[in-house]
């Protein structure tokens, strides 16, 4: 008889959907990048509107640097009326 723990299977299943869920390359990244900022700008959760984007930026420092760059320059844009 085969019996697989849930917690076992739960891990299984988490682990399939977050190999799936990482993989965008920077030039995916680089294009949802401004939607992304506006998401935060608008105090919004962009790391739950756009995961991919934002587990991108985690793991990679060059996109993160981008975003940071582009997050500041909308941000005094924004602040100049
Ligand atoms: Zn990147």
């Amino acid at each position: 008889m085969i019996s697989i723990e849930p917690k076992k299977l739960q891990h299984m299943v988490r682990d399939i959907l977050s190999t799936q869920s990482i993989e965008i390359g920077c030039d995916t990244c680089y294009a949802q990048l401004d939607q992304f900022v506006e998401l935060v700008l608008e105090g919004k959760d962009a790391s739950v509107a756009m995961p991919l984007v934002s587990a991108h930026l985690d793991v990679c420092g060059a996109c993160r640097e981008e975003f940071e760059a582009l997050l500041f320059a909308l941000r005094s844009l924004s602040q100049q009326r």
